[in-house]
């Protein structure tokens, strides 16, 4: 067999590795820029319904207070009756009073209203408090979760990088060359297995393959310009014969 190509063959498993651990440590960040900005947004939202049940609240206040101030000018009203002489006067107040409840009325009309609101409104934020400590929590956690694996992972990338240096140092550069060059299309061998370059799925001549099988020269296919490397092909279990001593 030629040298290099057990150790290229190597050096390609490896470098699927590396390309499988690059791409992880790639995607870590931008898994917990998701969930964080999830819950960026329901922390927004929580928010927005906080502000909307304050501002409820102050309207409500705000027409009790209303309704303070009518009810003292009723009362008054009441006392400026005992007062008067005729009945104009008399229905006069009366009007007012009147016209002073029905203000009364629409305060309590729109006070009442705002609560049927609120007990939604209070019922939903206490839910995404509960809701957002929990996302909080998972959020944290995840966090010290890719961390983690980050390390790891990063630990396992240099020791592969440094593996992967002197199995570099052990190929001829020609063949180097050539695996870098091929592998801009991964992967730069492809076995030749059942008679069919497994890189294209062309089907060599016999003596195509007769010639590939020691794999003492490397070759490449016309078609898929891959370094070839042949497979000798399993001997089927059904095949092997248990000699009893
Ligand atoms: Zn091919």
């Amino acid at each position: 067999m030629h040298p290099d190509l057990p150790l290229l063959l190597e050096l390609q498993s490896l470098d699927v590795e590396i390309a499988r651990l690059n791409g992880e440590i790639a995607s870590l960040p931008k898994h917990i820029a998701e969930i964080e900005t999830r819950l960026k947004f329901h922390v927004e939202q929580l928010d927005s319904d906080r502000k909307t049940l304050a501002a409820h609240y102050k309207e409500r206040k705000d027409c009790e207070k209303e309704i303070v101030v009518i009810r003292e000018k009723i009362s008054k009203y009441r006392d400026q009756m005992t007062a008067v002489k005729t009945n104009e006067q008399y229905r006069a107040f009366q009007q007012e009073i009147e016209f002073a409840e029905g203000h009364i009325r629409q305060f309590e009309d729109k006070i009442l209203e705002k609560m049927v609101l609120d007990e939604g409104l209070e019922s939903a934020v206490k839910k995404a408090e509960a809701a957002l400590n929990a996302e909080k929590a998972e959020v944290e956690k995840e966090k010290k979760v890719v961390s983690e694996r980050t390390r790891q992972d990063e630990t396992e990338l240099a020791a592969k990088k440094k593996h992967r240096e002197e199995l570099v140092s052990k190929i001829s550069e020609r063949s180097y060359c050539e695996y870098t060059r091929l592998s801009r299309k991964p992967p730069a061998i492809a076995e030749i297995r059942n008679g069919t370059c497994q890189g294209c799925r062309v089907k060599l001549r016999p003596q195509v393959v007769n010639e590939v099988r020691s794999n003492s020269t490397i070759r490449y296919c016309e078609s898929c310009h891959r370094m070839w490397f042949y497979v000798a092909p399993e001997v089927a279990p059904a095949s092997i014969t248990i000699h009893h001593s």
